[in-house]
């Protein structure tokens, strides 16, 4: 039986000046303490502007095995080494291609990640025996004050059990970890809400891994061409062969009750919607939905009682940066009821609402409908 050392978590607020960057954190007690918490092997949980990453010395093989042991993160999903500055691009990675460095002059500090060719300084532990590994400059003054104080690059990936939702609030990374790490660093609310977007440089033609932060289309204003992976774009698990990002092999950010994603347009998909739900209930099960707030409207608009149901609204179709910001504390709150099926609302796939659906058909396990 394994036995686990319980950790004393500490957790710490951080509260950003209005209107200034992350000079101004650099001399702050907490942010010292967490940054030698790092130094010396430690794990620190930390608000970037996507969701909370759990830290440790990217460059320390222990350090990192730790993270892997909190988390129960499977040994061959790699991390992403997190920088708070160009200076440490090139100790992790000697040789940057010239379009690598052109969008990471365009996007960084952003929520992009290059995956590029490993340098000898970057241990396997951390890239899960690739030779390949994923960089990226957070947008966050908490991030880069803590990563610039450490003066290490800092390996960080989501900071939740395996298998549960990102954390985009404190609260979700105490829930997840609580025992398990030395400190958490409470920056409020994440702002974009879904994570970076994973982008293979080292090919011709950039490839993305995991849609994101950053967009598609907001990629090829700045390259050109850039190509989705065919399992991103088909929806679908890798259970075939090796995958190109480790992480497409693991069922992500499923909740606890079974869910169905339902695309389509309006108003189809939110008559099909509202007979899947009205069919469940009649079969007695507890009805749980993420749902538009034009979806509550068109409820509200037609009489339709929803009184028995658990909703969870993520915001407007028309503004998926708000669905990003609201997917994952819409999918944590709907865990904390006593739901038996889930509906998710397919939204729209431009933008930012690549991600979101990807995400929602994670959590869907990949049981999709079409209205
Ligand atoms: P997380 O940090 O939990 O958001 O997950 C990081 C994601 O980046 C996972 O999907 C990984 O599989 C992917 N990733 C990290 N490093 C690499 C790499 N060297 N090559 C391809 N994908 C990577
Ligand atoms: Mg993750």
């Amino acid at each position: 039986m394994e036995v686990r050392m319980q950790k004393n978590t500490q957790v710490l607020q951080v509260v950003v000046p209005p209107g200034r960057g992350p000079d101004v954190l650099l001399s702050s007690p907490v942010i010292q303490a967490a940054a030698k918490v790092l130094q010396q092997g430690g794990l620190v949980a930390f608000p970037t502007e996507t969701v909370y990453g759990l830290g440790a010395n990217g460059l320390d093989s222990e350090a990192v095995a730790g993270i892997f042991a909190a988390k129960g993160r499977p040994a061959d999903n790699p991390l992403i080494l997190h920088i708070a500055a160009m200076e440490t691009l090139e100790q992790i990675v000697p040789e940057v291609p010239p379009l690598a460095r052109r969008l990471a002059q365009s996007f960084w500090p952003g929520p992009l990640t290059l995956v590029l060719p490993k340098g000898p300084a970057v241990p396997a532990v951390t890239t899960g025996g690739l030779d390949t590994v994923a960089v990226r400059m957070p947008d966050h003054p908490i991030a880069l004050a803590l990563l610039a104080a450490a003066g290490v690059p800092v390996a960080a990936p989501s900071a939740n059990i395996s298998g549960r939702p990102s954390p985009t609030e404190a609260a979700h990374v105490t829930a997840d970890l609580q025992g398990r790490i030395d400190i958490i660093l409470d920056g409020g609310p994440t702002p974009v809400g879904v994570e970076s977007t994973v982008l293979d440089c080292t090919g011709t033609i950039p490839v993305i891994l995991r849609p994101g932060g950053v967009s598609k289309e907001a990629l090829e204003d700045v390259v050109g061409t850039v190509e989705l992976d065919s399992h991103v774009q088909e929806g679908e698990a890798v259970t075939d062969g090796p995958a190109r990002s480790p992480g497409m092999k693991y069922k992500h950010y499923a909740p606890k009750a079974p869910a169905v994603l339902v695309r389509g347009e309006p108003p189809g998909l939110f008559m099909r919607i509202t007979e899947l739900a009205q069919e469940l209930d009649a079969q007695g099960e507890m009805v749980g939905l993420m749902a538009s707030r034009e979806l509550l409207d068109y409820w509200r608009g037609q009489g339709i009682d929803q009184s028995k149901w658990q909703v969870m609204s993520m915001g407007s179709r028309t503004n998926p940066g708000e669905l990003a910001a609201n997917i994952y504390r819409c999918l944590r709150e709907l865990d904390e009821t006593n739901v038996t099926q889930i509906i998710l609302e397919g939204v729209p796939a431009a933008g930012v609402g690549l991600a979101v659906m990807n995400r929602l058909q994670k959590a869907a396990a990949y049981r999709v409908v079409d209205a």
